[in-house]
């Protein structure tokens, strides 16, 4: 098969964190390793460590225990691409604020990469429709990628605190007052907003959905205004404008006309955990966040401390976080859709880990770790 890429060798930096992490990180390398053979490039796989196991780690060697050890960023700003499994445990939970946690690994890298915005495909497997709470029917053809900004808005605004203001209390006595300002500058709409249009442009509808609140809200109205100029350079992709309480309406009542969905960080999170549910699964999602540099892409789950070890953890979201990378950092969309088409058939062909089995899945069909990600591999060697 040809790649449409002219690199042979591409530096992965693979990091397996904690819990169900390194299995599953396991797998996309055997994954990896067979897109490697097919397409006649290499990606080769370099682990550092990050989470728990960095501050295991850093404990041990006596120095100060981190979450994100300095050789860990700097081998990530090096890489074409990071791969990240996940982090965290109740071995790192601790009342000690002083103490290093897991999850600072994660802000620290995302930090240290500069990366601003959130990639969250929501994709329904024909097989899986019976997972979501919605109708089938409803889910039929859902394909959509959410467009998040992730270093603006009303998270990182201004703030204010006041314990004792005049006014904020019953019958005009002082009272407890807060404040957290939305702001966004130009430039951080417009490189989110590029970004969306590019990833439309690659699509096969082409369409954009630019969410906001502009009759309310002043940044709205700017991310609206830079979205419409942005269109003129666009000329192939289909631009609306959606009010983003309408959005979260659509999204459950006709999923299926959405492509690209772009907005800004509050909306973002909030929309893109809606859209979650369509999937049905945890186990089924994949994210990446694209800065200036070097790209991270993760699986939307956690480490699921309660399932390490067992061997039974779904492989899925890890080896379709694969395939985003593929596609968005490696410029290999060709292998990035035989990854997602041999997933795609595994479940058709009714294969299931035990997170997406149910009732009428025969016990032979439920796979453990290992075992799915073969028949993932059986299926792109076909
Ligand atoms: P979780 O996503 O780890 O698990 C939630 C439930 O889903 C659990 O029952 C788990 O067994 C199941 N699950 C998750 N991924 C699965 C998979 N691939 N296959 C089968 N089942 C799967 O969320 P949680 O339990 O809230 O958090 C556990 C730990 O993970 C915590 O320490 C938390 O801080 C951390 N966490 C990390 C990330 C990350 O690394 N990006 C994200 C969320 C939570």
């Amino acid at each position: 098969m040809a790649t449409t890429n002219a690199r042979t060798t591409y530096r992965i930096c693979t990091l397996p964190g904690d819990g169900i992490g390194p299995e599953i990180m396991a797998e996309a390398k055997r994954v990896m390793a067979t897109i490697g053979e097919i397409w006649g490039v290499e990606l080769v796989c370099e682990d550092h460590l990050i989470g728990g196991a960095a501050i295991d780690a850093t404990r041990e060697a006596g120095v100060a225990p981190t979450a994100l050890p300095e050789e860990t960023l700097e081998a990530a700003r090096a890489a074409d691409a990071v791969l990240l499994a996940a982090v965290g445990g109740p071995k790192w939970d601790t009342n000690d604020p002083a103490a290093a946690r897991p999850e600072q690994g994660l802000l620290g890298i995302r930090k240290g990469l500069g990366l601003y915005l959130n990639l969250r495909p929501v994709h329904v497997f024909n097989a899986l429709r019976g997972a979501s709470s919605l109708k089938r029917e409803v889910l039929n053809g859902v394909d959509i990628m959410i467009v998040r900004e992730l270093t603006g808005g009303l998270y990182f605004g201004p703030r204010e605190v006041e314990e004792a203001r005049p006014g904020a209390g019953e019958d005009g006595a002082p009272g407890r007052w807060r404040m957290d300002g939305c702001a966004y500058s130009e430039h951080e709409i417009r490189r989110v907003l590029e970004r969306a249009f590019e990833i439309a442009e690659t699509r096969a509808r082409k369409r954009l959905c630019s969410v906001d609140k502009a009759n309310v809200l002043g940044t709205s109205k700017l991310w609206r205004a830079i979205a419409h100029e942005l269109a003129a350079d666009h000329p192939t992709v289909e631009l609306t404008d959606m009010f983003v309480d309408n959005c979260a309406m659509q999204l459950v009542a006709n999923p299926a006309q959405f492509d690209v969905i772009a907005t800004e960080n509050t909306f973002g999170d909030i929309l893109s955990d809606e859209a979650s549910e369509l999937t049905g699964s945890l186990g089924m999602l994949a994210s990446a966040s694209l800065g200036e540099g070097t790209s991270l892409f993760e699986p939307a789950h956690g480490s699921a401390p309660d399932i390490a070890g067992k061997g039974i953890a779904n492989p899925l979201a890890q080896l379709l976080s694969v395939s985003l990378m593929l596609r968005q950092a490696l410029g290999m969309p060709d292998a990035a859709d035989a990854v997602e088409a041999a997933v795609e058939d595994v479940l058709d062909d009714g294969w299931r880990t035990v997170d997406i089995a149910d009732e009428t899945t025969p016990a032979e069909n439920v796979l453990g770790t290992s075992a799915m990600a073969d028949k993932v591999i059986e299926r792109l060697r076909v």
